[in-house]
């Protein structure tokens, strides 16, 4: 007989109030004794924290868990509960790797476990009926927050408080009580090889540009010998002048740099010269397409632990991005 697997990593959704502020408190195994299931479930914890202390290591270690689940033929989808911080992230990681008809399902909380109006059990028992659904394979990775699913790739943390809060991304599926209404199936993209230990160590931080701001920080990242940089321009992908020296440096020192946007929506288009796109592009930077600073960060990373050839490393990245 089939079964949801449950994975625990901590998050809001586990938290309950201690002196000094709210901390991860429960396990997966507590929080699903909180909700009636129509639907048989095995638990395991893999962490136990905020999704505000995540490691590139953590993303592995939730990758693995999920990869061990859904070999196993009895387990029809993996529902991973974890803080709404930084799911964007861990769920786009897990979409870029998944390569399994399953659904995986990231669910959380807005409200800790200890709130008498917590949305989290709610939101479990939605993520737990959907990925024992036959009607969800070949979803991918998703986050399901309010009976709403949503493909990882493109869906964003929008709001820091309302229980309302992720969108974005292709709308995969709703439920309605006990009906799931399955809507759309997110495109596909090349599944990549998973990173190795490796991966723990990287450091690519992102660079701000705005208005007064210089390059000083990006050489600053440079010198400490960062694996790669995203710049977060403005607009379609714009930056003061003095950047594009900076990008210049680092493509000489064979460090990547991706040209994102901090505009919510819409792609990094080639249209500015002077500091512009056009500039930072022909100074060797990729554009980040469509994806947000914080996902096209991981996909970054996985790419450069992978230690691929300057060409194979712009094409596996140009077919996630175009
Ligand atoms: N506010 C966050 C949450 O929903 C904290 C975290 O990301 O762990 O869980």
């Amino acid at each position: 007989m089939s079964f949801v697997h449950l994975i625990g990593t901590g998050g809001t959704i586990a938290s309950r109030a201690e002196t000094g502020g709210s901390t991860v408190a429960d396990s997966a195994d507590q929080i699903l004794g909180t909700i009636g299931l129509p639907t048989r479930v095995s638990v395991e914890d893999v962490l136990h924290i905020n999704s505000f202390h995540l490691t590139f290591k953590d993303l592995l270690t939730i990758h693995r868990a999920v990869a061990a689940a859904c070999k196993n033929p009895d387990v029809s989808g993996v529902v991973i509960t974890h803080g709404t911080d930084t799911m964007e992230e861990t769920a786009f990681f897990l979409s870029l790797l998944h390569d399994f008809d399953k659904p995986v399902i990231l669910t959380g909380a807005q409200r800790a476990a200890d709130q008498p109006n917590t949305d989290g059990p709610e939101n479990l028992r939605h993520a737990v009926v959907a990925a024992g659904s036959p009607q969800m394979r070949g979803a991918g990775v998703i986050i399901g927050f309010e009976a709403q699913f949503h493909a990882a790739r493109y869906t964003r943390k929008r709001h820091t408080l309302a229980t309302t809060t992720f969108s974005g991304g292709t709308r995969v599926a709703q439920l309605y009580d006990n009906y799931l209404l399955r809507l759309a199936t997110p495109n596909p993209y090349p599944v990549l090889d998973a990173p190795d230990a490796s991966f723990g160590a990287l450091d690519i931080p992102i660079i701000d540009a705005s208005p007064n701001s210089n390059a000083k920080l990006f050489y600053a990242a440079l010198e400490n010998n960062a694996d790669a940089i995203v710049l977060q321009g403005v607009g379609a992908g714009n930056a003061p002048p003095t950047f594009t020296d900076a990008v210049k440096a680092a493509v000489a020192a064979q460090v990547p740099v991706v040209l994102s946007t901090r505009v919510p929506t819409g792609p990094v288009a080639a249209i500015y010269g002077n500091g512009g796109a056009v500039t930072l592009l022909e100074a060797g930077a990729l554009s980040a397409g469509e994806l947000n600073t914080y996902q096209v960060r991981i996909l970054l990373a996985i790419l450069v632990s992978q230690q691929l050839p300057v060409e194979t490393f712009r094409d596996t990245f140009a077919a996630q991005t175009s």
